[in-house]
């Protein structure tokens, strides 16, 4: 017997004969003889509807009254499927964030889940093989109004509770068998990967494999819940070999250089060019940035000799019309010649734990890229991570270079 959280994201509740292959699925689980949990999304497109509909009203609105509008969507699931499971003979009960209850901050829109009470849970299914579905996405705030933990939230809340309900896995039901060495869309050769370590997998989430909310793999790692990535499209019950299992690293035995590869197009570079190349510059600037709350991530700084450099780094496409306004603000006091934008940038990300501990892993990197003829704007790099930033057009001509440079593929 083992206790299971399992949770099933938005394509997978789309519609009520997919509600119907998910309560087939939990009970598949419960007959083999395990506690089982569920955490549900909202159907696919509900929670895109509900965001505009508040958007739509007012650009402004109040958060507390956003977050009151797109946590019902989870509510319908969570009411609907344990309808369904009742159907088919299983003790189900939903449960909204507030009822359990999750206990989140302040931050409407993207709170923290803070604590869980997961007693009476356990009471119910160790006593009554009771089966819970929880309506992902949403929590409770100290102020007792509802919150929402931020886009994809719902997998954040399946780990909270797996931790909360010392569940022995967090199953995470998706439209993708499995984490991918990159995303097989660009390279059909790409492979599913059978175990990745949590930091690959948070370096991985970041940087734009859209598997799981950042957030979630960051909890799994500190909670130590086994998390595991499979298909919600798959009949039968799933064996262990299914999916991805997202677990510490010393359970990888064979540690790859690079594991996975992944891009984003959704940053923008932008280069001040001719700032005075003195103390408190790069704070002007960046505290500007930080002030509107446009998040930066990659940046470089150049030096030349005329007593002003070039500072050059990328912001979210969405912060770009903010980050434009912070650096107007600070114009005047800084003293820069002019901005410059490019919005048709990517940035490919190459991950692995390996290169902790092997030289070389750039060098390929750029060899590739090279060998392509393809430029490199800026560079970063974290323990487990090379990241470029190139023209957005070669984006998956980039991505597949790299899946061969480093093995990957299939
Ligand atoms: N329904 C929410 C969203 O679309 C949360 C989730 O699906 O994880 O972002
Ligand atoms: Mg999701």
């Amino acid at each position: 017997m083992a206790r299971i959280v399992m949770k099933f994201g938005g394509t997978s509740v789309g519609d009520l004969d997919r509600i119907h292959n998910v309560a087939q699925r939990v009970k598949r689980e419960v007959e083999a003889g395990n506690q089982v949990a569920v955490v549900v999304s909202a159907m696919s497109g509900v929670t895109n509807q509900l965001v505009k509909y508040c958007t739509e009203l007012s650009p402004l609105h109040d958060a507390r009254e956003y977050d009151a509008v797109v946590a019902t969507g989870e509510q319908v699931t969570s009411g609907l499927l344990a309808i369904c499971l009742q159907e088919n003979g299983i003790d189900a009960r939903s449960w909204q964030g507030w009822q359990i209850p999750i206990r989140t901050d302040t931050a409407h829109g993207k709170a923290r889940i803070q604590e869980i009470d997961g007693s009476e849970l356990i009471r119910r299914m160790t006593e009554q093989n009771q089966v819970a579905v929880v309506a992902g996405f949403q929590g409770l705030a100290p102020d007792n109004r509802i919150t929402t933990l931020g886009r994809g939230g719902s997998d954040t809340s399946a780990v909270a509770l797996a931790a909360a309900l010392k569940a022995d896995r967090c199953d995470i039901y998706t439209d993708v068998d499995g984490v991918y060495t990159t995303d097989p869309r660009i390279v059909p050769r790409a492979r599913k990967l059978d175990k990745i370590s949590y930091e690959e997998m948070l370096e991985l989430a970041s940087v734009g494999a859209k598997v799981l909310q950042t957030r979630s793999v960051e909890l799994a790692m500190n909670e130590h819940v086994r998390v595991r990535v499979l298909s919600s499209f798959k009949d039968g019950l799933a064996n262990d070999t299914e999916g991805t299992l997202v677990v510490d690293e010393d359970e990888i035995v064979e540690k790859q250089n690079v594991s996975g590869i992944a891009y984003s197009r959704d940053e923008a570079k932008i280069t001040v060019r001719r700032v005075p190349d003195r103390p408190g510059i790069a704070a002007s600037i960046f505290g500007a940035l930080a002030e509107q709350n446009a998040n930066v991530d990659m940046i470089v700084q150049n030096i030349s000799a005329d007593g002003t450099t070039d500072m050059t780094f990328t912001v979210g496409k969405a912060d770009l019309p903010r980050a434009r306004t912070a650096l107007a603000g600070v114009k005047e006091q800084i003293g820069y010649a002019e901005l410059l934008e490019d919005p048709d940038v990517a940035k490919v990300s190459v991950v692995g734990v390996g290169m902790r501990s092997h030289a070389g892993v750039a060098n390929t990197m750029f060899r590739a890229l090279a060998d392509k003829a393809i430029n490199i704007q800026v560079i970063s790099t974290s323990e487990i991570k090379v990241s470029v930033l190139i023209a957005a057009e070669y984006t998956e001509l980039a991505v597949r270079a790299l899946h061969t440079a480093y093995g990957l593929d299939g």
